[in-house]
């Protein structure tokens, strides 16, 4: 089973349907995206060489060509890898070697990125610029039928930051996103053919993701004209189109309330917001159900099981007058139909509803591994089990409440950032003898990236020298908001940083603590 017989199954049945659009003019209907589809993907195994099984990077911001770039690896039998585009050029040379990409497909607006990372790079993959006449060219060849693969054949490598500092590439197979697909039709967004996906966040994360169901159920995608997320932008567009659906970070579904509540707006062509990939305040939900109306669902997930651990469904959101309304909204909800979630103590066996333990998980969702990486795949599944390194408690009616993370990562805006990785950078500095990175309770973006930093003595340090360390090694985003001075950092009796200290360290603004200039 190839997720690329959707696509065609869609055009067989209705070729006119509406496949893709961007804003409110309509790309191509499903006959034309999946001749696209089949030519290029023809002359990605013909003309260009690539065998199955091998590996395709796409560095693009949301344009629409994402759609058949995506399914035109999947057609040829190839395996996608999609970049964030918002990545250190240093981050991307690290994934196209860790996954000898032969071929990247590259936006215009990434192709700076892409030759300082080619530079960096062992490999050196064919590049192709999207719109390019080079690219047009490729999408004029005879088509191909769709390849031969196995369902648990890799379809996708969703590469997450990792805990040691390197990115970690999760191997998704055509039936994790398969199974994926089916329970979001299912359970929390059913579809029907007209209705459409907007893609108003990272197409390389979560909302490319959730492009699989929606060709499933033969809906369209839609890129917004700016090509992100532009909250007035989305309110025209449900102004003027029925059944959009999105995927948003919490950091996103807040500022769109508040672009709604200023402009009057009450989005009327919405259907569903699948909000997730980091907490969402109890507050910020109500506002958005205030002003939207119940249209909000919740998911949990990871890279390493893509979307699927937990949900909080619609009618849920709707259930005001429930006694634990509260509580449920407070929680990732129940879950996934498709996947089976327990949390569990340091010797794997089960903790007891309200207590904490970490969430482990087993299904069709589950990822095979992590691609070429058997230390960080030994630790993280076992016995058949995900283990997500999320904490959490489950209550007496199965709602989960996610309470901590044991990888202490932080999430600024739906966007995972490993303090690690952070504090690598800052390390490379030669003033700069110790260093804590952590998150700070931030209203607009969930959590904002804070270091605390310890010079070598007699040695002077500017947090302009430590930006520009961080512009050499990490993407923009990780770089820290805040930089504190201290003598020293809390340590406990093994000589290990104790986070939480520095946490309330920083919550008290203690004088051991000054902001540096
Ligand atoms: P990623 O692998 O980049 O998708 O990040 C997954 C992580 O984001 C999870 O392991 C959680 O720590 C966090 N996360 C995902 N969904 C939620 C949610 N609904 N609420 C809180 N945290 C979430």
């Amino acid at each position: 089973m190839n997720l690329a017989h959707h696509l065609l199954r869609a055009a067989r049945s209705d070729a006119s349907a509406p496949a893709l659009l961007k804003g409110l003019t309509e790309v191509a209907d499903y006959g034309r995206l999946a001749a696209t589809v089949a030519s290029l993907a023809a002359s990605l195994r013909q003309r260009l060489g690539l065998a199955q099984g091998d590996r395709v990077a796409l560095l693009m911001k949301n344009v629409p060509d994402y759609v058949a770039c995506l399914y035109a690896c999947w057609h040829a039998g190839l395996v996608a890898v999609p970049i964030n585009a918002k990545l250190h050029p240093r981050e991307v040379a690290f994934i196209l070697d860790n996954s000898s990409a032969g071929l990247v497909f590259v936006t215009e607006d990434m192709a700076g990125v892409a030759s300082e990372a080619l530079a960096l790079a062992t490999v050196k993959p064919l590049v192709i610029e999207i719109g390019s006449a080079d690219h047009r060219a490729l999408e004029k060849a005879d088509g191909i039928g769709i390849a031969d693969v196995a369902i648990a054949d890799p379809a996708w490598i969703f590469y997450t930051s990792g805990t040691t500092g390197r990115p970690k590439g999760a191997v998704l197979s055509h039936r994790n996103l398969l199974a994926m697909s089916l329970n979001y039709l299912a359970e929390i967004n059913p579809i029907v053919p007209g209705e459409a996906l907007l893609h108003a966040a990272p197409m390389s994360h979560g909302s490319g993701l959730y492009m699989v169901p929606h060709v499933l159920g033969m809906g369209a995608q839609i890129i917004p004209e700016s090509g992100r997320f532009e909250p007035d932008e989305i309110l025209e567009l449900t102004k003027k189109r029925d059944g959009i659906s999105f995927f948003a970070a919490p950091t996103m579904v807040r500022r769109l309330t508040v672009a709604a509540e200023a402009a009057g707006a009450t989005a009327p062509g919405l259907k569903t917001i699948i909000y997730g990939g980091g907490p969402m305040y109890v507050a910020d939900c109500k506002a958005a159900l205030g002003v939207f109306g119940p249209k909000l669902a919740q998911i949990y997930g990871q890279g390493e099981t893509p979307m699927t651990i937990t949900y909080l469904p619609k009618r849920m959101h709707a259930e005001t007058g429930h006694p634990r309304y509260e509580e449920r909204l407070a929680s990732v909800g129940i879950a996934q139909g498709v996947v089976q979630v327990r949390t569990v103590d340091e010797t794997g066996r089960d903790v007891a509803p309200g207590e904490i333990g970490e969430i482990i998980v087993r299904g069709d969702t589950v990822m095979s591994g992590y691609w070429r990486n058997p230390d960080a795949t030994a630790t993280t599944l076992r016995d058949g089990w995900l283990y997500t390194g999320d904490m959490g408690a489950f209550d007496a009616d199965g709602f989960l409440t996610l309470k901590d993370r044991s990888k202490d990562v932080i999430i600024s805006g739906g966007t995972n950032i490993y303090p690690r990785e952070v504090e690598e950078a800052l390390l490379r500095h030669e003033a700069v003898a110790e260093v804590s990175v952590i998150g700070r309770p931030h209203p607009e973006w969930g959590e904002e990236v804070v270091a605390v930093v310890v010079p070598v003595a007699g040695r002077a340090v500017t947090r302009d020298d430590l930006d520009q360390i961080c512009s050499a090694w990490i993407a923009r985003f990780k770089r820290p908001k805040h930089y504190y001075a201290a003598s020293e950092l809390p340590k406990n009796s093994y000589g290990k940083i104790v986070k939480t200290e520095l946490r309330t360290l920083l919550a008290e603004s203690s004088v051991r603590l000054a902001p540096m200039a």
